[in-house]
């Protein structure tokens, strides 16, 4: 089979790596490192209250950190220390997943354009990037805090297929998790979709993205053929 689509354009958050994972992990290492957190919760409650503090990323690393020690004051740390702590445990805290890179430099060997595409903040989302073993592997890396607009605005996938010199069609295929962000902001611009399920059931009443998959590495004969 020749593949379908002749350049890929991912999301990074839960689709490159398992970011709510790591948060729940962030959340059992708080109560392994801090005798305060272990005297007021458990290894499960701390990794369900860090996980519902951080809102799936909406909460933003300063109200996450407010919320954190809010909770668990005994952690005696400032909130610049205790972000600096969490930036860097957070995304080492999961062992790399063995599935991603071999995709990626799939795709660099194969010579097909891809890119990302993710909101959030600078530096963190270049930080993940880094941690995971992705800085280097593409030249077009978009966050929306530098774009100054965020998925599904149009202006941040333009600015990325522009990065991979690919106009708007339905030959590029975007990869991502978020129903909203991801998958109607890149078929609004006119791209193909695949949508990472991690585990969910496609929302009923929303029109289907041209492809699922369970996980991001089964792109690849869509990609490779
Ligand atoms: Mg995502």
């Amino acid at each position: 089979m020749p593949p379908l689509y002749t350049a890929a354009l991912f999301d990074l958050d839960n689709t490159l790596w398992d970011r709510d994972g790591a948060i729940r992990a962030t959340g059992r290492l708080l109560h392994e490192t801090w005798p305060a957190v272990r005297a007021a919760a458990s290894a499960d409650e701390a990794e369900a209250k860090f996980a519902a503090f951080d809102e799936r990323g909406l909460a933003g690393r300063e109200r996450l950190m407010a919320r954190t020690l809010e909770e668990w004051p005994g952690i005696g740390l400032s909130p610049e220390a205790l972000a600096e702590w969490y930036l860097q445990k957070s995304r080492s805290v999961l062992p790399q997943d063995p599935d991603v890179l071999p995709l990626l430099r799939g795709l660099n060997a194969a010579s097909v354009p891809w890119g990302i595409v993710t909101n959030g903040p600078s530096s963190g989302q270049h930080l993940t990037i880094r941690a995971r073993g992705l800085e280097g592997l593409t030249g077009c890396v978009i966050v929306s805090e530098e774009a100054g607009c965020r998925k599904p605005d149009p202006g941040i996938f333009r600015l990325a297929l522009e990065c991979l010199g690919m106009p708007a069609s339905r030959d590029v295929l975007f990869v991502g998790d978020d129903v909203a962000a991801d998958m109607a902001g890149a078929k609004d611009v006119g791209l193909s979709t695949a949508w990472v399920a991690n585990g969910q059931l496609w929302p009923d009443g929303v029109e289907p993205p041209d492809h699922q998959v369970p996980h991001v590495s089964q792109v690849a004969p869509l990609l490779l053929g």
